[in-house]
């Protein structure tokens, strides 16, 4: 299946989780087989092509794609966690939402320094929170230069963000 495919299989539910957003729900991408299965082979692809060491995938969608990357390349996968999950000493960044802030968390102790890690989430929007995880991770001695995405808000900006950061953005979809 193509991106366009994929993107067929995207719903977009209105308001949610507040008034006046649409949110882009991947239950649907995911629930198919054939698709969950290109979307992964898409993303493993360009992972490849990256370079990857390891892949790092966001609580809790990322970890849904992240780990499937990861398995697809024989990669190591690493939980890039909401706070508190861990059970093992983290270190921790906090950053901004567009209504409040939220924090994120990873074992320092997986990553060895230089290894050279892609970020895979499911959607950039603002790109907040892969900052901050591309942040995290290059503390504890990544290299961070990829990051892939099912889908990109582009009236965000996100990717434009991370770009400036010195991460190159891939999605699948706008
Ligand atoms: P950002 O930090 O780039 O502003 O927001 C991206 C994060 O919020 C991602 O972890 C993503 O899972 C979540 N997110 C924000 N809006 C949506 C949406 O419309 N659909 C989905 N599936 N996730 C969203």
């Amino acid at each position: 299946m193509t991106p366009d495919d994929l993107k067929a299989l995207v719903r977009t539910v209105p308001d949610f989780p507040e008034p006046g957003i649409l949110f882009r729900d991947i239950t649907t991408l995911i629930g198919h087989g054939a698709g969950l299965a290109a979307c992964v082979g898409h993303l493993a692809e360009r992972a490849r092509s990256g370079g990857a060491d390891l892949v790092a995938g966001m609580e809790a969608r990322g970890f849904i794609f992240g780990a499937a990357v990861a398995a697809r390349l024989e990669l190591g996968f690493l939980p890039v966690r909401k706070p508190g999950k861990l059970p093992v000493p983290t270190i921790g960044v906090d950053y901004a939402l567009e209504y409040g802030r939220d924090r994120l968390e990873i074992d320092p102790q997986a990553i060895r320094p230089g290894q050279n890690v892609v970020l895979v989430d499911d959607l950039i929007a603002t790109g907040g929170t892969a900052l901050a995880a591309a942040e995290l991770l290059r503390r504890a001695g990544a290299i961070v230069t990829h990051a892939l995405f099912v889908i990109d808000l582009p009236d965000l900006h996100g990717a434009a963000r991370l770009r400036d950061a010195g991460i190159k953005v891939e999605a699948l979809m706008d």
